[in-house]
């Protein structure tokens, strides 16, 4: 399982347990909650508090190279929005396939937890 660390809090994790992010055409920072976006990624937990720590301490701009067109806050915002299409995505995916347990079952649940994390705390802009 490949190890990925937290532009927020540092601490290594399995990339299940972090949400990526890349930067968009327009030098904003876009969610990829499938991992499926070419470039340069930056992984955080998905905690308000450690994208709060991602911004401030200068983690994301040193992942991206670059300074942010972001507030934690949208960003926030924007990590629960994607999160939320791919759990639709996903579980559309898991009903066709008979919600047989494996890797469909444990991604949703997962995806439903990292939403459940972003939901707690609050980033302030
Ligand atoms: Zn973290």
């Amino acid at each position: 399982m490949p190890q990925r660390t937290c532009v927020g809090c540092r601490e290594v994790a399995g990339r299940e347990a972090l949400l990526r992010l890349v930067r968009g055409a327009d030098g904003g920072v876009r969610p990829d909650p499938a991992a499926r976006q070419p470039g340069r990624g930056a992984w955080v937990h998905p905690r308000a508090t450690c994208i709060e720590l991602a911004a401030k301490r200068g983690g994301l701009q040193r992942a991206f190279r670059g300074a942010l067109q972001v507030t934690p806050a949208a960003l926030c915002a924007d990590l629960r929005a994607a999160l939320a299409e791919e759990i639709v995505e996903t579980s559309r995916r898991w009903e066709r396939a008979g919600r047989a347990p494996g890797p469909l079952g444990r991604r949703l649940a997962a995806l439903r937890s990292a939403e459940a994390e972003l939901g707690t705390g609050s980033a302030k802009s």
